[in-house]
């Protein structure tokens, strides 16, 4: 989504707010712009870090590689994660990085030559108390290994603590693989059990990390399946499709569309499925003014950053589905990578019950506390997120004296 739009999204509610003209002008402005160009034999590929916000914590935020990354693109995705932070009540700020790149084209070497230059274009500003990237669209573990050998290799000294979503062996933490989907999860089981909601079908457009995790934590939960898609197009079944199968599938053919036992869709017609829950899971601005009022789900649980655009929100509110916003409902990311760096900084390790406890604790209360607000107004549910997130950022400026 453009910045411009983001933008205007926050105008809009400013008023709600009493926003003054310096409270505006901190959320509208990055700290700091971090810009170069990559060179991998011979070709060049331009790669950002924006920091957008540190009155809670450090930066914190993925880093994206995909061939339509831009500066305005990091900037909206770095803006959401000082918001995201904020929602989720973990003590980081905002920033988001990418590289503008179809990392399907390179080889796996060039991958980690690109990767580490990135960390050697950028380190100065990196670190375990200044800036702590993560994986993000097209972005692995593998790629995370890379980039903390290689800012080791640069500081000389040990620190698994600037970057998160490691592999395990290299100090990742258990859970981060699916903590984006889980607390999506969470947040969606909390959201059925509030609207007293009892169809349990689904259906999900992207099939990446965040997507394929969520199917299988669904069904395992009794959810149905109707609907799923990738890049290359969706399969629809009423009856609901086998998740196992369709994951081979997708490993073995490069996409769902092959799953032989449904129907062929479009990723559009997806989004107008009749199901309870529509998880969008890939890029953004997928829901627009000219689909929403096609979508027949009750619950839109965000798992992608930005998939719905403002204009499409207001029609959804208007139509009375419940849109779990993107800084809530893919907020386990971001958050379990928290938890990551806290194990990092102390060497003390946790197993798998505890993070999904404090997770589910940290989204449970994250959703309610804005439950509560949304239940005493009329403003959608995005709305009264951001004006959750907002007033936390804000607070700190002012304890900082920067406001
Ligand atoms: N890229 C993820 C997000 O958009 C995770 C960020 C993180 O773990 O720092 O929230």
């Amino acid at each position: 989504m453009t910045f411009a739009a983001v933008m205007t999204f926050l105008k809009k509610i400013s008023p709600l707010m009493n926003l003054g003209d310096k409270e505006l002008e901190i959320l509208s402005t990055p700290e700091n712009v971090l810009q170069a160009e990559l060179d991998v034999n011979g070709k060049k590929y331009p790669a950002y870090r924006v920091q957008f916000n540190s009155a809670r914590g450090p930066y914190k935020g993925g880093i994206r590689y995909h061939p339509e990354v831009d500066l305005d693109e990091v900037k909206s995705l770095a803006f959401w994660m000082a918001l995201k932070t904020a929602v989720a009540d973990i003590p980081l700020g905002g920033g988001k990085g990418g590289i503008t790149v179809n990392p399907k084209e390179l080889s796996v070497s060039e991958i980690e030559e690109l990767s580490r230059k990135f960390v050697r274009a950028f380190y100065e500003h990196l670190g375990p108390r200044k800036d702590i990237p993560a994986p993000d669209v097209y972005t692995t573990p593998q790629i995370m290994a890379w980039m903390r050998d290689e800012f080791e290799k640069i500081t000389g000294e040990s620190a698994p603590g600037m970057i998160t979503g490691k592999p395990l062996e290299l100090g990742g933490s258990l859970v981060r693989d699916i903590a984006t989907a889980l607390g999506g999860v969470y947040v969606l089981e909390e959201a059925m059990d509030k609207l007293s909601l009892k169809e349990k079908t689904v259906a999900i457009q992207g099939f990446g990390n965040a997507g394929m995790n969520a199917a299988k934590l669904l069904i395992e939960r009794g959810f149905t399946i109707v609907a799923v898609s990738d890049s290359k197009g969706g399969i629809y079944n009423k009856e609901g499709v086998d998740i196992d199968a369709v994951i081979n599938t997708k490993k073995e053919s490069g996409s769902v569309i092959h799953y032989s036992n449904a129907e062929k869709i479009t990723n559009e017609q997806l989004l107008s499925i009749g199901c309870a829950v529509l998880v969008p899971s890939a890029l953004s601005d997928a829901i627009t003014k000219d689909n929403a009022s096609n979508v027949k789900a009750k619950i839109i649980v965000e798992l992608a950053n930005g998939p719905t655009t403002t204009e499409a929100d207001e029609i959804l509110h208007s139509k009375n589905v419940l849109v779990l916003p993107d800084i809530l409902a893919n907020a386990g990311g971001v958050t379990v990578s928290y938890f990551e760096w806290v194990q990092n900084n102390t060497n003390d390790y946790w197993d798998e019950e505890l993070i999904k406890t404090r997770l589910k604790e940290k989204m449970v209360t994250a959703f309610n506390g804005i439950w509560q607000l949304y239940s005493q107004n009329d403003h959608d549910f995005r709305t009264n997120t951001y004006m959750i997130a907002i007033t936390k950022i804000l607070t700190a400026e002012r304890l900082r004296g920067r406001i």
